[in-house]
C-alpha cells in the first residue's frame, strides 16, 4: 500500500429565506446532477474571500438572488474521491460553512448554468426533498433560527 494523498477543501454556502404573505418561511434550493439532486447553494472559498463573502456570492451566482447574512448555521464535513489534474484518484475532505441569509432581491430563474434549476421551497418541503443528510440537518437548524429574524 502506497501513501495516500488527501486534499482538504473549504467551501461556504447559504440558506436564503423569505416569508410568504401568509407567514410561511421559504428557502432557496438549487438542482444539480442533471436536476436529480436538490441542495443548498455553495462553492469553494476563493483566494481573497471570506467564508461570508463566498456564501453571499454563491447564493447570488447559483441561486440568482441577493441576500444578507443574519447568522451562522453550522459546518459540515464529508469525504469524496475525485481525480487530480493528472487523472490520479485523490481523496478529498471537504468542509462547508453554512450561513443563514435574509432574502433581499432577485429571481431564482436568473440562476447560472452551473446548476440545472433554482427554486423557492416551503421549508418543510425543502427538508424532505434534499438528498444529503447534512443538507437536511442544516435546513432543520435554519428552520429553528428563522423565527428570530422575522421582522
Ligand atoms: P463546490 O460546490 O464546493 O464547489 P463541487 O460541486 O465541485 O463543490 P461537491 O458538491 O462537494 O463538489 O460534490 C463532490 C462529491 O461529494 C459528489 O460526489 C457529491 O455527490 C458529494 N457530496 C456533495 N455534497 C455532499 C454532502 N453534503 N454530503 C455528502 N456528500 C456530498
Amino acid at each position: 500500500m502506497g501513501r495516500s494523498k488527501v486534499l482538504f477543501e473549504y467551501s461556504a454556502g447559504g440558506v436564503v429565506f423569505r416569508v410568504t404573505p401568509d407567514g410561511k418561511p421559504e428557502v432557496l434550493l438549487v438542482a444539480v446532477k442533471d436536476g436529480e439532486v436538490w441542495t443548498i447553494p455553495k462553492g469553494l472559498i476563493e483566494k481573497g474571500e471570506t467564508k461570508e463573502s463566498t456564501a453571499i456570492r454563491e447564493v447570488q451566482e447559483e441561486g440568482g438572488v441577493r441576500g444578507e447574512i443574519v447568522d451562522f448555521i453550522d459546518k459540515v464535513e464529508y469525504w469524496y474521491v475525485w481525480p487530480d489534474e493528472s487523472g490520479e484518484k485523490l481523496k478529498r475532505h471537504k468542509t462547508v460553512y453554512y450561513y443563514l441569509l435574509k432574502y433581499l432581491e432577485g429571481d431564482p430563474s436568473k440562476h447560472d448554468f452551473e446548476v440545472n434549476d433554482a427554486k423557492w421551497f416551503d421549508i418543510d418541503e425543502a427538508i424532505k426533498i434534499v438528498k444529503y443528510p447534512s443538507d437536511r440537518k442544516i435546513l432543520e437548524k435554519a428552520k429553528e433560527l428563522i423565527p428570530k429574524y422575522l421582522s
